[in-house]
């Protein structure tokens, strides 16, 4: 067995460990080895000696990520009992379907893997570090992954983590087929709509599978209405907007990509859809210039406002302004799909600020769901930082 480095951390400083939170915090370290490199897998000791986790080693404010409570390797086969675990848990909350091949794989802390993110589109998967100790066992990620999905499901490995680790790692691996690439089939489908996935030079790993369940009920309520899909990336809301017998959609986000990609989706599922129009656009001035009443079911979905918690005051108003501006446009009995993705930012505090923008608009509004990100972006209950998604279901009149 490999012998890892010790970490030995202050006295008292073991409690949070005890309770199986996943990270240790700089000034908790009592004791490092000299020489210990980012990235590298480190046995973290209590002041007394007691063992408490394994774990990958980085600089910055986050010392340890912990991989294992229990004293064992990080190897090919602790990956690999992982990953079947991760992959056994999608396959039981049925997302492994002929008609849904989208689906997250792995999300990092919410598997219990610090630092790796796998997503599954069709026959491909795409992996991304977060760290550099996961950047380190890619190897043994692979052959994990490959043993745990064969051939015949995944064909194609694709790896994405240029500006995903630390930048002052130094590291920058380039986006690139690690396996498979050749013939690759860029069209995944999410509940029997088709996608195409564009994880060479898409956002994230491509596409933001967190919304599926957001957006399949949302087509519940699109019969009839007319949907601003505002900040709309791939489309996905507006696709399951049109399947859901939508009068109208029109797809607005400030990036002419986005767009293109948005209108090739709808092309791909219902060809030459008069119902559909798009506009590259900035949210505040579309909405600034909408007629009152146009619309009668608008989607919120911008990126995260706060990446930081130094950030969150202005974030807040962020959401406040953008909300307030739908709430004075929407159509009377319309619904405003409203959400926030910063991890800094909790529910109660987004909620805080949809509250203050309905208090200002003087509109009647009733919250109808509270929304959250899909079983397969799980929360580690020792890690409640991984709750990032939220997401509001208003009723205005
Ligand atoms: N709703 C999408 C994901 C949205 S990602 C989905 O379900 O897949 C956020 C999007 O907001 C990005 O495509 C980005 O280009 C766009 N964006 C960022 N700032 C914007 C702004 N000020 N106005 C309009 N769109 C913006």
């Amino acid at each position: 067995m490999k012998v890892y480095k010790e970490l030995r951390l202050r006295p008292g400083k073991e409690a949070s460990l005890q309770r199986f939170h996943p990270w240790i915090f700089s000034g908790a370290i009592a004791y490092k080895p000299e020489g210990l490199t980012e990235g590298e897998t480190v046995r973290v000791l209590a002041a007394d000696g007691t063992f408490l986790g394994v774990g990958h080693f980085q600089i910055g404010s986050i010392a340890v990520r912990i991989l294992s409570f229990h004293d064992e390797p990080i190897d090919a086969a602790f990956y690999e009992r992982s990953l079947a675990n991760a992959y056994r848990m999608r396959f039981e909350l049925k997302l492994v379907r002929k008609d849904n091949t989208i689906f997250r794989l792995v999300h990092g802390e919410g598997d219990f893997l610090p630092g790796l993110i796998i997503d599954i589109y069709g026959e491909t998967a795409v992996i991304q570090a977060h760290s550099v100790g996961i950047h380190n066992d890619l190897e043994l990620v692979i052959t994990a992954l490959k043993r745990v999905l064969p051939a015949d499901i995944v064909k194609h490995i694709f790896y994405k983590s240029e500006g995903t680790l630390p930048y002052k790692a130094g590291i920058f691996p380039e986006n690139s087929y690690l396996s498979g690439g050749i013939d690759v089939d860029e069209i995944a489908i999410e509940n029997g709509l088709r996608f195409r996935i564009d994880w060479l030079k898409g956002q994230k790993t491509g596409f933001f599978v967190d919304q599926r369940e957001n957006r399949a009920l949302l087509e519940h309520y699109a019969q009839n209405r007319h949907v601003l899909n505002m900040f709309c990336y791939t489309g996905g809301f507006s696709v399951y907007a049109l399947r859901g017998g939508a009068a109208s959609v029109e797809s607005v986000d400030s990036s002419a990509k986005a767009v293109s990609i948005t209108d090739q989706n709808v092309i791909l599922n219902f060809g030459d859809e008069p119902r559909h129009n798009s506009c590259p656009e900035d949210a505040f001035k579309f909405l600034k210039q909408l007629p009152y009443g146009e619309k009668d079911l608008i989607i919120l979905d911008p990126p995260a406002f706060a990446k930081h918690r130094g950030a969150i005051n202005n974030a807040l108003q962020g959401y406040k302004k953008l909300n307030l501006q739908a709430l004075e446009k929407i159509a009377p009995g319309g619904l405003l799909f409203t959400f926030s993705c910063s991890q800094v930012i909790s529910a109660e505090q987004f909620r805080l600020a949809v509250f203050s923008a309905a208090a200002i608009s003087a509109r009647k509004v009733r919250i109808l769901h509270q929304l959250t990100q899909p079983a397969d972006h799980p929360v580690n209950i020792y890690h409640p930082e991984g709750e990032y998604l939220k997401g509001l279901v208003l009723q205005v009149d």
